[in-house]
């Protein structure tokens, strides 16, 4: 592939937004001029994807896509870079067309409307080729140089690399205490031990995150489902630069978002396949509980000579056993779901890392 410097002394029409030159020529057409050998056509498949959520951010767009071009071309690898337009209402999508015209392995997604930054990264992943997958923010906040630091960390032997802004850039206490509170519990309660979940900028080998599917706010727990199916997962320092342009997109609902999201990672990660275990349980409890203040109500009223209606123990025990017979009866629920889950996809509830011996045609995970 050209280089940009080439690039650079190449193009004769250039845009410039926000005081950055950005070349509008295609390096299809720029090497009609020029001696320079044609650009590979079709492009070779690539092996590292870049992934970019875009909400508004018009002006952050073009130096955002020169900056990662810049290093993109310094490694030995093909690679195409993804945005995805996540139903931005500025001049976003205007910036994106000039960017996919300027460069073929930028390729553009554009929602219908704004479906939120885990669906576009989601979006991305399902459209993407490479081998590596980098999600990282589209506004400038993440640094393009940090690709090969983490690409590096994953060569040596890693499947999931996760960022940590160290020094972050984030102003606020109300934004960065709690991120601290917040990533000490999901490190808790996921057993997967990272300082910053949050961190967009990740590298991920494809094979671990092959079947995600993510919804609400859990993009950043992917390297949790990436370690349940069986990946090595650390973390790397990376730069964190303050928002220059637009505004950031969240504010404090997303604590109640994350929390809920973590309830329900942890419940997929522990009770998905029998999900009967955690109401089951929770019912068998609380039938206890029902029978154990039942009986002790009956003990007062012929022992201790105490009404029934003089403790609350007779109705804390019919609801207690209301509750638990409803428990069960969800869990059994549930469990018709798993079935419906596994067996309406031929999906199985184990994953093969590798057989011996087995025809090769043999699909190691169904
Ligand atoms: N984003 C998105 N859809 C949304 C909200 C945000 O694609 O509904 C993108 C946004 O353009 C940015 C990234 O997600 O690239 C992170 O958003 P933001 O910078 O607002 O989050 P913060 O850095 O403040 O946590
Ligand atoms: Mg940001």
């Amino acid at each position: 592939m050209t280089s940009t410097l080439n690039l650079f002394f190449l193009f004769k029409e250039t845009i410039v937004y926000t005081g950055i030159p950005i070349p509008l020529i295609h390096p299809h057409t720029a090497n009609q001029d020029s001696s320079l050998p044609p650009p590979p056509h079709p492009l070779p498949t690539p092996t590292l994807s870049v992934i970019i959520p875009v909400y508004n951010e018009e002006d952050n767009i073009l130096p955002l896509c020169q900056d990662l071009l810049a290093v993109l071309e310094t490694i030995a690898l093909p690679f195409e870079v993804i945005l995805v337009d996540d139903g931005s209402l500025d001049q976003s999508q205007k910036r994106l067309q000039e960017v996919a015209a300027w460069h073929p392995s930028f390729k553009i997604i554009r929602f219908r409307r704004n479906f939120g930054q885990t669906a576009a990264i989601m979006a991305g992943i399902d459209h993407s080729l490479g081998e590596i997958i980098i999600p990282m923010d589209s506004d400038r906040q993440n640094d393009p140089k940090d690709i090969p630091r983490l690409l590096d960390k994953l060569n040596q032997g890693y499947d999931v690399v996760s960022g940590w802004r160290k020094e972050r850039k984030d102003n606020s206490l109300i934004r960065t205490m709690p991120s601290r509170i917040a990533n000490r519990l999901i490190s808790k309660i996921s057993g997967v031990v990272l300082h910053d979940y949050g961190c967009t900028i990740k590298a991920y080998r494809r094979s671990v995150i092959h079947g995600v599917k993510l919804y609400g706010e859990m993009h950043r727990f992917i390297p949790i489902y990436a370690h349940w199916m069986g990946a090595s997962v650390t973390e790397l320092e990376v730069s964190h630069h303050a928002r220059e342009f637009g505004l950031s997109k969240y504010g404090l609902n997303r604590i109640v978002k994350v929390t809920l999201d973590l309830i329900v990672v942890k419940f997929l990660g522990k009770y998905f396949v029998k999900p009967i275990y955690l109401f089951g349980g929770f019912g068998l409890f609380a039938l206890l509980i029902s029978f154990l203040s039942g009986g002790y109500a009956v003990y007062l009223k012929f022992f201790e000579d105490t009404s029934l209606i003089k403790t609350p123990l007779p109705l804390a025990s019919v609801m207690a056993f209301m509750i638990g017979i409803m428990a069960i009866l969800l869990g059994l629920v549930a469990e018709m779901l798993v079935r419906t889950y596994f067996e309406s996809q031929g999906r199985s509830a184990y994953l093969v890392q590798s057989t011996t011996n087995f025809p090769p045609a043999d699909d190691a995970n169904p």
